[in-house]
């Protein structure tokens, strides 16, 4: 069997009007990173769930992505990041929510899969949990950047002065990674900062099984990024499985229904990507860019943000 890989650093109002060649060529170089990273665990015949943390990984510490360093803040100026991963073949999941603290959510996302009997922790028991695992902390100047901050300054601005955002996309981001292993297990993982000026203790979509991550070997594994509580009411991740499974569809057809037609119709910007069973590869969104990548065995990784 061949193995499948696709990445994500989050999708919205990506113009290229608004793109330098430096800004561009550092997302570009930052997805290239990522892709290799998780396909470095892929070509040695390592574990789905093992690239795609070590893709997700990738994004989270790369900054310009909004999640781990580089995630939006609150409303109160703070970080609450939420993290996600599904395990295709035994459909075993983890997944953290609100937590600050850990570099790398998605690695206590893991532990909470691996080394408790919950799908879902929060609160200072996730932390503990990290601690416990040897997962390294950091700081706050370490998540810090300067693009976040100015992001929040003008969303609260604009809140004060009464303004509504015609651009639902612009407040996105979120990383994530889907990959088909040479053994056929597929697996998923998602992170994030969630959405600028969010409310405290406002949990999006990605932690939720189903809504952002889902993973099964019978129909794929999914990832997505957008607006989190439109993923969250129409289960975008697990009814693009349902869809496969009970309609026959081909990954490509039903990852395209539900982004286009359950997701864009209903205020929900965005888009996934998705790798089923057989290692085809999907990418859909319903905005102006989507930062994301790909790898197949034996092909040359393709990079895209337009
Ligand atoms: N889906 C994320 C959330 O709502 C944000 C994003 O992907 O842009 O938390």
């Amino acid at each position: 069997m061949t193995y499948s890989l696709a990445i994500h650093g989050g999708a919205g109002t990506i113009l290229k009007s608004n793109m330098t060649p430096e800004k561009e060529a550092a997302y570009h170089a930052g997805l290239a990173r990522a892709v290799e990273a998780g396909e470095a665990v892929l070509r040695e015949g390592g574990s789905a769930m093992d690239a795609v943390v070590a893709a997700v990984c990738a994004l989270e510490d790369e900054p310009l992505f909004n999640a781990g360093r580089g995630a939006v803040f609150t409303s109160e100026g703070k970080h609450e990041m939420d993290a996600a991963v599904m395990d295709g073949s035994s459909r075993r999941a983890g997944s953290v929510a609100g937590v600050f603290g850990p570099r790398n959510p998605v690695k206590l996302a893991r532990a909470v899969m691996e080394r408790t009997e919950h799908v879902t922790l929060i609160g200072p028991n996730a932390l503990i949990l990290a601690k416990d695992t040897g997962l390294p902390f950091a700081d706050t100047d370490y998540f810090f950047t300067q693009s976040r901050w100015d992001a929040l300054q003008e969303t609260l601005g604009m809140r004060e002065r009464g303004e509504v955002s015609d651009d639902p996309a612009r407040r996105h981001g979120t990383v994530g990674a889907v990959a088909r292993d040479i053994h056929g297990n597929l697996a998923a993982a998602t992170s994030t900062g969630g959405m600028t000026a969010k409310a405290p203790g406002r949990v999006g979509d990605t932690p939720m099984i189903g809504a952002g991550t889902f993973a099964d070997n019978q129909t794929c594994a999914v990832s997505g990024t957008g607006h989190g509580e439109v993923f969250i009411r129409w289960t975008a991740a697990s009814e693009i499985a349902a869809r496969m499974r009970h309609r026959g569809e081909t990954l490509e057809q039903a990852a395209e229904y539900v982004v286009i037609n359950d997701l864009g119709n209903n205020d929900g910007s965005g888009g996934i990507i998705a790798v089923d069973c057989d290692g085809n590869i999907t990418m859909p969104f319903n905005c102006e860019g989507m930062y994301r990548g790909s790898v197949r065995d034996g092909s040359t990784p393709e990079i895209k943000i337009y």
